[in-house]
């Protein structure tokens, strides 16, 4: 006899829109989504064939799991000692916060431990899909990548996890690094990441020939970090779409950060985002506390993909991150100045569905056939969800509850 199915009928759940619905979930992924009340005759039907369960979600707001679209595992403190941030000595300098991180790291935690703690602090508040940056690169060659792999494999079962072969030291000026991260691809990495290709290697041409060299031949993504601002930012920002449109990889490009497009004139910035849209990049932001970031709403309306992530969290960068994505949409909605309903929404977004894009990741929201990776939230509507951030939630992957209210229920 055929092993029986597994299904459970998740009744009374509010969607986004108002609606009440009842939910069917099979194997992992959903079945129906129909009318609330209206699901007797439709699960009856199966009845014969399936391990039948039902959750009473009681009216609650069902969203899809969160995207946590850029962090770094190997490099947070989350769970270790406290440790005092440390100040540059005149002003923010990429090169001395990496000379910081490698005093404090070397005094960490193991870094399985550290980068469990802050995994298992994002799944319990409802991200279950994640971007992870590595550091790849001559100080630290593949150590922290082959801890981060076992990691992933641990958390297969709970979380989505692609990984980022970062050079935190800088490609060019950091040697053995183009062939490490060569290395780093074939090791498991979904795609290569870069680092202030003009202030960090200072040859912006010679940065980037590795980085886009490396992805068409391992057709990976790329996602790279760029603290560059003004003109100089905005330049990089050009040659990273010039070699996207050269090579095809619309869609398979993003930019973290991306300082430059928060201080450049609006006229500049509109042709930016129509470029950035005509390319397929997306820009993640995190909307750091004290530098200019960019314009979320101008981007998102020249076309433009906009995500998020809690990057640092208790590192060498800065103290600050929850890992909750919820709670990263209200801090993007507060800085960007959203009060209403469609722009809090949009904030929600960035964390949701646009994050899911920014990643390509198939099979994702509440959709019948999508990976039934959901959270339930005490609260009225989405916009209310963003400004109230409800702790209350709980966590469902495939289907079933891993976490409530930030605690991992399994693991
Ligand atoms: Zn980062």
């Amino acid at each position: 006899m055929a092993p029986l199915k597994e299904q459970t009928i998740f009744r009374n759940a509010k969607l986004a829109d108002g609606s009440l619905v009842d939910l069917t979930v099979t194997e992992g992924r959903f079945g129906a989504i129909v009318p609330a009340q209206k699901m007797a005759d439709l699960a009856g039907i199966d009845l014969g064939i399936v391990d039948l369960a039902i959750v009473d979600l009681g009216g609650q707001l069902v969203v899809p799991a969160f995207v946590e679209g850029h962090i770094h595992l190997d490099t947070s403190f989350y769970g270790d000692a406290w440790r005092p941030h440390i100040p540059c000595t005149n002003g923010f300098d990429v090169r001395e916060r990496v000379a910081f991180q490698t005093r404090n790291l070397a005094a960490a935690a193991p870094m399985a431990e550290r980068a469990k703690n802050q995994l298992e602090l994002c799944i319990g508040h409802g991200s279950l899909a994640m971007r992870s940056h590595v550091m790849v690169d001559g100080s630290v060659g593949l150590t922290h990548l082959e801890t981060i792999l076992t990691v992933r494999e641990q958390y297969r079962d709970l979380i989505d996890i692609q990984l980022v072969a970062f050079p935190q030291s800088g490609i060019l000026a950091s040697p053995g690094t183009p062939e490490l991260l060569e290395e780093a691809l074939k090791l498991g990495c979904d795609l290569i990441g870069g680092l202030d290709p003009a202030s960090f290697d200072r040859d912006v041409k010679g940065h980037l020939d590795v980085v886009f060299g490396l992805a068409q031949r391992h057709g990976a993504g790329v996602d790279i970090h760029l603290h560059d601002g003004g003109t100089s930012g905005l330049f990089q920002v050009e040659e990273i779409a010039a070699r996207t449109r050269a090579l095809g990889m619309q869609g398979n490009v993003a930019v973290s950060h991306a300082y430059g497009l928060g201080d450049i004139p609006t006229d500049a910035l509109l042709k930016a985002g129509e470029m950035l849209a005509a390319c397929g990049i997306a820009i993640m932001t995190n909307a750091p506390g004290n530098h200019a970031f960019p314009p979320v709403a101008a981007l998102r309306e020249a076309g433009v993909t906009v995500f998020s992530g809690s990057d640092n969290i208790r590192d060498s960068w800065w103290p600050y991150g929850d890992g909750d994505m919820l709670s990263r949409a209200n801090m993007i909605g507060y800085r960007s100045g959203f009060y209403e309903d469609h722009e809090l929404a949009a904030a929600f977004d960035m964390v949701t569905h646009a994050g899911a894009k920014a990643l390509g990741l198939a099979g994702y929201g509440l959709a019948v056939g999508a990976s039934a990776d959901f959270v339930t939230l005490s609260a009225e509507h989405v916009p209310e969800a963003v400004v109230a951030v409800p702790k209350a939630r709980t966590v469902y992957r495939r289907g079933r509850a891993v976490a409530k209210d930030g605690k991992m229920l399994t693991h």
